[in-house]
């Protein structure tokens, strides 16, 4: 199986934001060209793909605030419930050790929305979405059932760190890649958050990483969770590098 990407379009389109269409079709013209991979498998261009609250915390896990993460999971299929999404997202994010959930000193602080998305007609609060169904072909492209992907949504400029970051981030789940045992679909949800939270795809090298995995032809990170390496490259991002 093979995974992928993508980088286009525009999930909501805020008033506040006068400049986005310009800057979304910037996006889009920049996806067109392939992931750049490199030792911290991360982007080098002045447009990060990566939520744009990650560089920030609000206290703790203990409390929720305004530079956390918010996340949702739904589905529309009928193989798998949103609630059963949102069970194994959440069991990745934050339950499971080692997760993604508390990296950077808590800059990385996960909540899941108490109903699944498509029950909030306003879901601007949430930056995170997990959505399952049976088929992302037309988004995700290859064949049937071949991808689960990423798309990055409003791109926003922070002068503090020099780069274009997302409001808005969606994680397009395919049911069959997650609907078998834990180390199955926390391999997979791992994966994709790698993604967004600014890591990129594997590029032929293998230097132990949930993104360089056996699915792009690396034998060394037979696991279901991030590796060190992931983490801190996660943490370099959060730095602004
Ligand atoms: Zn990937
Ligand atoms: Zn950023």
């Amino acid at each position: 199986m093979h995974y992928q990407e993508q980088a286009a379009g525009t999930r909501r389109t805020p008033r506040w934001l006068l400049f986005t269409w310009f800057v979304v079709i910037g996006a889009a013209l920049l996806a067109t060209s392939a992931p750049v991979a490199n030792a911290s498998h991360s982007d080098t261009s002045s447009y990060k793909r990566h939520q744009a609250l990650i560089h920030w915390s609000t206290g703790d896990g203990s409390v929720q605030g305004a530079n956390d993460e918010d996340y949702c999971a739904d589905s529309q299929t009928g193989s798998m419930s949103a609630d059963t999404a949102a069970v194994r997202v959440r069991d990745t994010l934050v339950v499971a050790s080692p997760h993604w959930d508390g990296t950077g000193n808590w800059r990385l602080d996960l909540w899941k929305s108490p109903s699944p998305c498509t029950a909030y007609a306003d879901r601007n609060w949430i930056e995170l979405e997990y959505r399952v169904a049976d088929n992302w072909n037309a988004r995700c492209g290859g064949t049937y059932a071949q991808y689960s992907c990423v798309e990055h949504y409003t791109p926003i400029y922070t002068s503090q760190y020099g780069h274009y970051h997302y409001t808005w981030n969606n994680s397009y789940l395919t049911v069959t890649h997650i609907d078998g045992g834990a180390t199955e679909y926390r391999e997979l949800i791992n994966h994709e958050s790698g993604h967004l939270f600014g890591l990129l795809d594997g590029g032929g090298d293998c230097p132990g990483s949930i993104m360089h995995n056996r699915w792009y032809g690396c034998s060394n990170w037979p696991n279901w969770y991030p590796s060190n390496g992931d983490f801190n490259s996660v943490v370099a991002i959060m730095n602004g590098r």
